[in-house]
């Protein structure tokens, strides 16, 4: 058991800060614009990404200020990942959460970030920013983002 890495082995509870940050390889989906249908409560992807993404590079433009520039940027907390339907089935705290390996293709695995932009799974580049497109329209922009496989 001590000789599997810490993401086979903790609970995320039990990371500390920088295992915490590095479980996640970036990806970005959870920064898409997300629409809930009212009756039902289902959630939609949209291709919209958040006003701190760096639709070209990827990643957070702001990070460590992310939570004061934007209201409803969401703090991932053990709590919340257990409870977030809509991360994706690839997302490092997903898996750990769920005591499930990580992809091949996640930098803790593969050493290499841009691993994860290969396996097709970021948005960089597939996005545009919620600057550019009016509240209204959001519901045209609505996609289907396929999971990738590990
Ligand atoms: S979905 Fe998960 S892995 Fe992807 S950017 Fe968000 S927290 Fe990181």
């Amino acid at each position: 058991m001590a000789d599997q890495p810490f993401w086979l082995r903790k609970t995320l509870a039990e990371l500390n800060p920088q295992e915490w940050e590095s479980l996640c390889d970036g990806c970005g989906r959870c920064c898409l614009v997300k629409l809930e249908e009212e009756e039902s409560g289902e959630i939609y992807q949209t291709d919209v990404v958040c006003q701190l993404f760096d639709c070209e590079a990827g990643g957070c433009s702001d990070y460590s200020n992310r939570q004061s520039r934007v209201d409803d940027c969401l703090q991932l907390t053990p709590q919340r990942v257990a409870e977030l339907s809509w991360l994706p089935d690839s997302c490092g705290y997903r898996r750990v959460n769920e005591r499930r390996p990580l992809p091949s293709w996640h930098p803790l695995v593969s050493g290499d970030r841009e691993a994860v932009d290969r396996a097709g799974v970021s948005v960089r580049g597939k996005v545009v920013s919620e600057l550019t497109v009016a509240s209204d329209d959001l519901e045209d922009r609505i996609v289907l983002w396929a999971e990738v496989a590990d």
